[in-house]
């Protein structure tokens, strides 16, 4: 069986064609500028085939871009299928499912409905992704199409893990709550640490850190989530490449009323401005503020260590809410390329269990166990694969499993 996976945004949409059952990719790439002037790369991943980089197609709306991607696909010479016919079902990620979904779901019109009724809570993200969706209907009918949401993993939290302590009816009326992000990766490396582990899901409990660009970290207990960084949108939890993470409300009313800022002004200086960036004047990028700091850059030091912090806080807190914990799992760019947060993260932590092996630690991007051996509980790096997951349950669903 064969999968394509689509990740549609407003002006971009990414792709890949993969078999899920053996996780090989056949071709991936990115339609950009959508609506603009359309740039398109395609990335073969079969010998002998040629890629394209940002060639100039004209991509008006999203169902030219898909358009693309089919013809590039099957495409006498670089293609890497003979015929359409060999996508066998679409898995499109969408952002936000709210409390409707808590797993993946075959798209009906019911389901396309219930996503518009999530707009509210991604008014970014949920149009773009049903716009992927339509574009598809369009240019490949019939072939069924899946939707995996970023939220869904989290929807087993109990309510004492999801609720904010705000007057009820804005939960009831308005569905504030800790939704979550990232389910798509924090599920995927679960099952992973529990096929490394040799044990079944049910069997572990699981700090999952999710650390790259956006970060969150997701305490898994039993293959269930129960408790999650990232709260009623992905600004909450730890301090991130831009965006502030948590901090005091007081501090909101402090500087609009000293600055005569307006709220989207202040929200934007909390998404785009601030996190490492906004602490370190530097970079958003971990690796710039690597080099920053061994240049003796304090700000870009700091900045690194209170990232490093925020995570080890998050661990502490989730092995207690769990009552333990057998695993922490390692994953996204900076956890799977930076040993030396790896390592800052997750000492002085043998009190709870935690021993790390410096050596071990000194790997990049592939599965491993980078704790001792005597370590009680284990530290593993799991590079995340949210398109697999993706392929992996839109297989499912639409063979019936
Ligand atoms: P996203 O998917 O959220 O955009 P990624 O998971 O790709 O983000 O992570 C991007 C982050 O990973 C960047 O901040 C980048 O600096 C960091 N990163 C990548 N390689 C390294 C490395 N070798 N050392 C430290 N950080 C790294």
């Amino acid at each position: 069986m064969n999968v394509l996976v689509i990740n549609a945004g407003s002006s971009s949409l990414k792709y890949q064609l993969l078999n899920p059952d053996s996780g090989a990719v056949l071709a991936k790439g990115l339609c950009e500028r959508i609506g603009i002037d359309g740039k398109f790369t395609y990335k073969p991943q079969v010998e002998g085939k040629e890629a394209l980089k940002e060639v100039d197609v004209a991509m008006p709306t999203h169902s030219e871009a898909i358009q693309a991607v089919l013809y590039a696909l099957v495409d006498a010479k670089n293609g890497v299928i003979a015929s359409m016919k060999e996508i066998d079902a679409v898995g499109h990620r969408v952002v936000h499912g709210g409390e409707a979904f808590n797993k993946s779901v075959l798209i009906t019109d019911e389901v396309m409905k219930a996503i518009e009724d999530c707009i509210p809570l991604a008014p970014l993200h949920n149009p773009a992704n049903l716009t992927g969706i339509r574009a598809c209907e369009k240019v490949m009918p019939g072939v069924p199409m899946v939707a995996v949401f970023d939220t869904a993993f989290h929807q087993t939290m109990p309510a004492k893990a999801y609720m904010y302590a705000l007057p009820y009816e804005y939960y009831e009326t308005d569905k504030v709550r800790r939704y979550g992000f990232h389910g798509t990766s924090h599920k995927y490396v679960a099952g992973r640490a529990a096929a490394m582990l040799g044990k079944k899901s049910e069997e572990l409990k699981l700090i999952s850190c999710h650390l790259g660009n956006g970060s969150s970290v997701t305490a898994v207990d039993g293959g269930k989530s129960v408790d999650t960084s990232m709260g009623f949108t992905p600004l909450a939890g730890l301090p991130m490449g831009t965006r502030s993470g948590d901090l005091d409300a007081g501090i909101l009313e402090y500087l609009m009323a000293k600055y005569n800022m307006d709220i989207k002004e202040m929200v934007s200086i909390l998404n785009k401005k601030s996190g490492v960036l906004g602490v370190s004047g530097v970079s958003s990028d971990f690796r710039d503020l690597e080099n920053a700091g061994k240049e003796g850059n304090k700000r870009a030091s700091l900045s690194v260590e209170m990232f490093n912090y925020g995570v080890k806080k998050l661990i502490g807190s989730y092995a207690a809410a769990m009552g333990g914990v057998d695993a922490i799992i390692f994953t996204a760019g900076v956890g799977e390329n930076s040993a030396s947060q790896r390592l800052a993260i997750a000492s002085d932590l043998e009190f709870m269990g935690v021993k790390m092996d410096a050596e071990a630690n000194k790997v990049r991007g592939e599965e491993a166990v980078i704790s001792a051996p005597d370590s009680k509980v284990k530290v593993l790096l799991i590079p995340t694969n949210e398109e697999l997951m993706i392929a992996m349950d839109t297989a499912a669903i639409v063979s019936g499993k």
